[in-house]
């Protein structure tokens, strides 16, 4: 939930000037961030699942910002040159949209254009080969649309914001783990939506990605084929969940994919076995999405990312990632 323009204006207000100050104090740093969707500022505000998505004006603004600052936007492959310790004294951020719907061709990478800077895009392959169900794409959309639904042979009534969003947690987590498909599938049969249309809908295609691997600013890379939990995959099926994506995109663009990220991507998804298996894979680097900054001597296997959730629109909630605040917290609690 946002807070009032008041709020975040305070909230700027308070973290804006320590940022500056911790900035010197910092020195160099890299600080990879990455995110789902994104949705213009009119629509996001109506999502039933809007924290998925980042309000494309934020982040366009958010652009701007690091221009501004000093900060280099580079490709997570930039990012390992820098971090191995050329370019000493720079301070470089990366952004990575993890899965890849069609937003990310048809919204995200224009705004990245106009500031002529760098996108990674790590694919989950079966997105375009349509062979991966985007169940909660499909439950979203239903219930941004209309107005009841029928869940589990029950009339779902909708009208405000507020109750999609409450339906759609309340579904979505019922629905969560190994038969999401299934409830999907039958979710749609009893509302008569068009399962194929409704994929491709929301799923970016391989004509789109073609045309994002011709473009210089767009770096592409995996994030397996069923989006699956690594950690959870004894080690032939992890090989081949990882190694497999990679294989795919390898084949269909025409290109030489070197960047894994780990699906959901924090320590219970992914760990040293994991890693070694990305490396096994042929890859130079595995990003998890484990808070915290890139310095040098990190392990390229295991690489920290901020994720962006789309409620937090505030410059000041970016710079406690930038000052590396958010990563260290997380440490502290625990949540990692
Ligand atoms: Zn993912």
């Amino acid at each position: 939930m946002i807070g009032s323009s008041a709020a975040m204006l305070a909230a700027n207000v308070l973290t804006l000037p320590l940022a500056k100050a911790a900035d010197r104090m910092l020195g160099p740093r890299g600080c990879l961030f990455t995110f789902h969707r994104a949705a213009p500022t009119a629509e996001w505000d109506k999502l039933p699942n809007r924290d998925f998505y980042v309000d494309i004006a934020f982040l366009d603004r958010f652009l701007a910002y690091l221009n501004a600052g000093g900060w280099d936007v580079v490709t997570v492959g930039e990012a390992l040159r820098r971090s191995g310790g050329a370019d000493n004294d720079s301070r470089y951020v990366n952004f990575s949209i993890d899965d890849c719907y069609r937003d990310s061709f048809e919204v995200v990478a224009p705004v990245f254009r106009r500031h002529n800077v760098p996108l990674t895009l790590f694919v989950t392959t079966g997105i375009p080969d349509g062979t991966l169900p985007l169940w909660s794409a499909g439950l979203e959309d239903a219930l941004l649309k209309r107005d009841s639904v029928m869940v589990d042979g029950q009339i779902v009534k909708l009208s405000k914001a507020e109750e999609r969003r409450k339906a759609y947690q309340r579904i979505a987590s019922r629905w969560d783990g190994p038969d999401a498909a299934r409830h999907h599938a039958a979710f749609c049969a009893a509302n008569g939506i068009d399962m194929d249309a409704m994929h491709w809908k929301h799923a970016i295609s391989w004509e789109m990605l073609e045309a994002l691997a011709k473009d210089p600013l767009i770096e592409i890379g995996a994030h397996t084929i069923n989006h699956a939990r690594i950690s959870s995959l004894a080690p032939e099926a992890a090989l081949a969940e990882i190694e497999g994506s990679r294989t795919r995109l390898n084949e269909r663009l025409g290109i030489n994919v070197q960047h894994f990220a780990f699906p959901y991507g924090r320590s219970a998804d992914c760990g040293p076995r994991d890693f070694a298996l990305a490396r096994r894979a042929g890859f130079l680097s595995a990003a998890t999405t484990r808070k915290g900054l890139l310095r040098g001597g990190h392990d390229r296997f295991s690489l920290p990312r901020n994720t962006i959730n789309g409620s937090h629109r505030s410059l000041g909630a970016m710079e406690m990632h930038l000052t590396g605040f958010t990563g260290t917290a997380a440490r502290i609690a625990g949540r990692v």
